[in-house]
């Protein structure tokens, strides 16, 4: 399990992505990535194998800036599929949602069969897809991502920190905890999340510490954490 952070600021959150990445380091990880909300609410993803640095310079090369105020990153430690690009986090499912996840889906072969047959198309190797892939799947019959959150969450088996933005949402990050920990960070100029508090050291100190089954709601003014029940 490795690192995770995110967030939905009034200013482009990408270097403090990066900086949350450079601070998470010191946990080990074969990859990294992040994306970003940017113009037009489109999803913007880089990924790179090995140290940070080679996602950081991969996204120096980019001729337009990849630039937004809602974003998520991931450091990788591979569980299943090897350290790779395609396998990197973030994943993401019909350019509409996209997840970081710490942890492991133990019930993601039957998850992926499923899926198959409701015409995902999968291009990783990794049990973190069929989250992405669960979550667009219910989105289709709500409005609501917070809800579809939470019902792809009683289809998986295992363990997650979990972090999703959605291109239909911009204005919202969902986070989740079971068996791999995951806080919230209250900032001036927005709401993070990570895995560990050291990657939000630069914004903010006033921390939440999600509970084993919740998951949060994080708007740039706004967190609402709902415990497994829902309440
Ligand atoms: N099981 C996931 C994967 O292999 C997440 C690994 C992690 O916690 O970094 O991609």
């Amino acid at each position: 399990m490795c690192g995770i952070v995110g967030g939905i600021t009034n200013t482009d959150i990408t270097p403090l992505l990066l900086d949350g990445l450079n601070r998470l380091e010191y946990r080990g990880y074969d990859s990294s990535g992040l994306v970003l909300l940017t113009k037009n609410n489109k999803l913007t993803r880089e990924r790179a194998v090995g140290k940070v640095i080679n996602l950081e310079k991969k996204l120096k090369l980019k001729t337009n800036r990849i630039e937004g105020k809602t974003g998520l990153a991931h450091t990788r430690w591979a569980t299943h599929g090897e350290p790779s690009d395609k396998n990197a986090h973030p994943h993401i499912s019909k350019n509409s949602i996209s997840v970081v996840h710490n942890g492991i889906i133990e019930n993601y072969t039957d998850l992926k069969k499923l899926q198959v047959d409701q015409g995902y198309k999968f291009t990783s190797d990794t049990d973190t897809e069929v989250i992405a892939h669960a979550i667009d799947f219910f989105m289709q019959s709500s409005n609501s991502l917070l809800e579809a959150v939470q019902k792809s969450l009683k289809k998986l088996k295992g363990s997650y920190g979990l972090g999703v933005i959605s291109s239909k949402h911009p204005d919202t990050i969902i986070a989740a905890r079971k068996g791999s920990p995951l806080l919230i960070g209250i900032g001036k100029n927005g709401n993070y999340i990570a895995s560990d508090q050291m990657a939000l050291l630069t914004v903010t100190k006033k921390f939440i510490f999600l509970e084993e089954g919740d998951v949060a709601e994080l708007t740039i003014e706004k967190v609402t954490i709902y415990n497994e029940k829902g309440d």
